[in-house]
């Protein structure tokens, strides 16, 4: 299926999308060129900085794009997970300490545009952390896969990433997860019912193949992309609540 049959698709049963990019740290041309499509497509974008890679090029070049929304990518984006394991930084144990340090940093460097929502690099975040978050200030998660959780916080997902991760190299950019197994993830998230669909991409790690897929279909689809301030800053509201709480207890 080609981005004219997503359109068409879309057309007939439309379900909202959004997008967010990870790994942002320093003006690169690949974020430029993201920063500039976003501006072109007038698509609003949830950009995950890394804190702690942060050098003073970003927040310029950020603040010239008011569709730019800034959530936190972690801390360092550091591994802490035992090599047997899949890459992790938000480990149990994690100092929330640093977190917070984080997030003050991006808080003033981007007083405008910053979101108090966290994105756990590689998408993993221990549960123990996830109950911390909402009292060190966080609004809101956003990691890989998941329907909409209102609890503890709101937790908004990606699902379709273009990128082939683990090729076992890891030199960048990687290469395109090519334009069928990229539009089998959305059909697959379309078909769950997921509901927004993120749409997740990587400046640094996306080859050109990938960058003219993910340009494709985020045009074809643009009237569907929402703007994560409309997402995120919804609060639960209490109807639905009360109904998630009275399918746990099984009234529902
Ligand atoms: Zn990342």
């Amino acid at each position: 299926m080609d981005s004219l049959a997503l359109k068409m698709l879309f057309a007939l049963r439309p379900v909202p999308l959004w997008w967010r990019d990870d790994d942002a740290a320093r003006d690169t041309p690949e974020l430029r060129r993201l920063l500039e499509l976003s501006a072109r497509l007038k698509i609003p974008l949830l950009l995950a900085v890394i804190p702690d890679a942060m050098d003073e090029s970003l927040p310029p070049l950020v603040r010239r794009y008011p569709l730019v929304r800034v959530a936190q990518h972690g801390v360092a984006h550091t591994n802490h997970a035992p090599a047997s394991r899949k890459k992790q930084e938000l480990v149990s144990g994690f100092d929330a300490e640093q977190l917070r340090r984080g997030k003050q940093r991006l808080e003033a460097a981007f007083p405008e545009q910053f979101r108090p929502i966290l994105v756990p690099p590689w998408n993993r975040i221990d549960a123990g952390i996830i109950d911390a978050l909402p009292g060190l200030g966080y609004a809101a998660l956003s990691a890989g896969g998941g329907e909409v959780r209102f609890e503890p916080l709101l937790t908004i997902d990606g699902h379709v990433d273009p990128v082939a991760w683990g090729t076992g190299t890891a030199a960048l950019p990687h290469p395109f997860r090519g334009q069928w197994r990229t539009t089998a993830m959305l059909l697959r998230a379309y078909r769950r019912g997921f509901n927004p669909i993120g749409f997740l991409t990587h400046h640094l790690g996306m080859d050109e193949a990938a960058w003219r897929y993910s340009e494709r279909v985020l045009m074809r689809l643009r009237r569907h992309f929402v703007d994560p301030d409309a997402l995120f800053a919804c609060a639960p509201v209490p109807d639905l609540l009360a109904e998630q709480t009275a399918k746990k207890s099984g009234i529902l």
